[in-house]
């Protein structure tokens, strides 16, 4: 499985698009994975999730062939995973030389949006799906199920796990604490990545978002619950400026306990491991 981090920050950005901290002018000065943007990944060059809007950037920087994407799953319609306006730009007239169309699924705020934006009668160029949570899709490449997120009340925001060519991702942002039916269903399986959110760095709380000692408690969780073994790769993103903290500075944190940094353009390739046997660790 390839994952492709096109962004790593939390809303704002870090450096953030206006902000004159300390934190900000560092990220400046260093350049290199310092420098974030909006979140979003794309898996084997196929699934995408998120739609932020530094889509353009990623697409500018990292070559990208949005062409080649099938489906694009929405978490939530916070400004930093869905500028829903852009779709349009995959349209005819804006677009030539698709094969496919592009297969869109959220929840139903991301699903609304979305719609209103792609406009009534374009189901053959960008069809839009709503997917709730617990309830699993068969993609042309992959079994993707939606889990519940703890983040917004306003709004009904997913989780995604991701099934492909016998490995699994499980793609947990944003968040904080994960809701004990996430758990319930996340501890029947084996998982080979996890990705996870750390927009509060080590600010002492949790709330919406996770933490560096939240990051770290879950995959001692599911290590301990035998769901995830060694070879799994435990990565941490959605990075917030608040919390001070370089890209150094989050290896600092995060290397000794086994887990990755993302940043922006890192590209992970992960073959996975063999089944493991259910419980072995319980
Ligand atoms: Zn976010
Ligand atoms: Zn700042
Ligand atoms: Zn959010």
């Amino acid at each position: 499985m390839k994952v492709h981090f096109l962004g790593t920050a939390a809303a704002e950005g870090f450096p953030a698009m206006f902000c004159r901290c300390e934190h900000c002018a560092k990220a400046r000065s260093l350049g290199g994975p310092n420098i974030r943007t909006r979140s979003s990944v794309i898996i084997d060059d196929a699934i995408k999730i998120d739609f932020p809007p530094d889509t353009m950037h990623h697409v500018l920087r990292d070559g990208l062939d949005l062409g080649l994407v099938t489906d694009l799953f929405i978490t939530h319609t916070h400004l930093d995973h869905l500028r829903a306006e852009e779709l349009a730009m995959r349209l005819p007239g804006y677009a030539h030389g698709l094969d496919h169309p592009l297969r869109v699924y959220g929840h139903d705020l991301a699903v609304a949006k979305c719609m209103q934006a792609v406009g009534a009668g374009q189901q053959e160029h960008i069809a839009i799906r709503r997917i709730s949570p617990f309830e699993t899709i068969h993609t042309e490449h992959a079994k993707v199920t939606a889990l519940p997120a703890n983040h917004d009340p306003a709004e009904t925001c997913l989780l995604y796990f991701i099934e492909k060519d016998g490995m699994t991702l499980f793609y947990g942002h944003d968040t904080g604490l994960l809701p004990e039916s996430t758990w319930a269903w996340l501890l029947r399986k084996n998982i080979d990545i996890a990705i996870l959110d750390c927009t509060n760095g080590n600010l002492p709380f949790t709330g919406s978002h996770l933490n560096i000692q939240a990051v770290i408690d879950i995959k001692n969780r599911l290590l301990s619950h035998g769901c995830m073994t060694t070879e799994g790769k435990v990565i941490a993103t959605h990075f917030s400026h608040n919390i001070g903290m370089q890209y150094d500075d989050l290896l600092d944190c995060f290397q000794h306990e086994g887990i990755m940094v993302a940043y922006d353009g890192m590209v992970l390739h992960h073959e996975g491991v063999q089944p493991r046997q259910r419980g072995a660790n319980l």
